[in-house]
């Protein structure tokens, strides 16, 4: 049973350390290595129901400080624009209204709200935006309960991002049916990512990375002028790297469903739905895009977790970004472009598996 576990903000900080080589104090020591002019400073926050980390390169130490507070107080921003815990913000006013009038929305919720779109229609639905009643009824991580047939037909009538009305005239969001409910969790956190990597470079940084759970922008290069190493977690050994790469200047997304999860009579219940079935997709067990922005990998990540290695290979092949996919058999699939950039671990040694 994961559930404890993950109501505690560590292991969430483990799955977030998707990015290894990156120490959580905040003066590494690769800076006492690093040229003159170029420190790198990383500091972590609670935002967004997880940990975010941030790490800065930057000439001096108080423009890297200066980029990281930026940074945090952009993800804080957004997270008031786009949560749906937070009653005010404009997601749950969208929520509030379905079925009853279009809420005026500013130009950062309506462009998110847009791409979900657009992602929606790339992934067949697969990614769907307004599966907001199902994530409610299972509620993974506090009820562990599995809904029933009828709970599931009841919320599967308002499941479906094609009637999220978007008025890009009046910059308007309009939920058709009453029951109707937002969800931002599968693309919001890149979203966010992306963000705060603009404004931390408008802030002086020449380098840095945002990682919030498994979500992470990086832009330049470390203060040695190196890659940022990433390492992929291994999704049936928690403290394992499956593979590893060097990365500049992308995003890099994992879905799993290792990340919030609870065992039922030996089945493992997630918290990534398959919308057609509203019940947890069974095609995979992690899924990492590698994409040019934070807003694609984290709602591609989702979505091809959704579809499952065949079609969402299909997908990502036509799209020309990149993914890694452990399918539920544990086997890996490295898309063409990443085929020459990613190093698989010596597989971790076997224990018996759980599903
Ligand atoms: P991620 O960790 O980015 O894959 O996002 C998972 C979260 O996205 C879940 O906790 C839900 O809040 C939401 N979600 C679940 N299934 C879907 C889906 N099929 N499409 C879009 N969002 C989803
Ligand atoms: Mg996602």
């Amino acid at each position: 049973m994961a559930n404890s576990a993950l109501r505690s903000p560590l292991p969430q900080l483990i799955v977030a350390i998707a990015c290894f080589g990156i120490p959580s104090t905040t003066v590494p020591s690769d800076q006492l290595a690093a040229p003159a002019g170029r420190v790198t400073l990383t500091r972590a926050q609670y935002l967004m129901g997880t940990i975010a980390d941030i790490t800065a390169v930057a000439p001096t130490e108080v423009i890297a400080q200066d980029a990281i507070t930026a940074g945090f107080h952009e993800i804080r921003r957004l997270e008031q624009l786009l949560s749906t815990w937070i009653k005010t913000s404009e997601l749950s006013r969208v929520n509030a209204a379905a079925g009853r009038h279009p809420v005026a929305v500013s130009p950062e919720t309506f462009a998110l709200l847009a791409r979900a779109v657009e992602i929606g229609d790339l992934t067949g639905g697969a990614f769907d935006i307004t599966v907001g009643p199902a994530v409610r009824l299972w509620k993974v991580t506090e009820a562990a309960r599995v809904p029933t047939r009828i709970e599931l037909a009841i919320a599967a009538q308002n499941v479906d991002y094609r009637l999220l009305r978007l008025d890009t005239t009046q910059q308007t969001a309009f939920l058709e049916k009453p029951g109707m409910q937002i969800d931002i969790g599968g693309i919001g956190k890149g979203y966010a990512a992306e963000h705060a990597a603009a404004v931390m470079r408008e802030a002086g940084a020449s380098g840095g990375l945002i990682g919030i759970a498994g979500d992470f922008r990086i832009f330049g290069r470390r203060a040695d002028g190196s890659a940022w190493p990433v390492g992929i977690q291994h999704p049936r050994h928690p403290n394992e790297v499956l593979a590893t790469l060097e990365s500049v200047d992308e995003a890099i997304s994992t879905s799993g469903d290792y990340e919030r999860f609870f065992f039922k009579d030996g089945i493992r219940y997630h918290h990534i739905l398959d919308p057609r079935t509203l019940r947890p997709a069974r095609l995979c067990q992690s899924v990492t895009i590698v994409a040019s922005d934070a807003t694609t990998a984290d709602g591609l990540a989702t979505g091809v977790f959704v579809m499952g290695p065949q079609r969402g290979l299909a997908l990502v092949e036509r799209l020309g970004i990149a993914a890694v996919i452990v399918d539920a058999t544990g086997r890996v699939t490295i898309s063409s472009r990443l085929r020459n950039r990613v190093r698989l671990a010596p597989a971790p040694p076997t224990k018996p598996p759980r599903k």
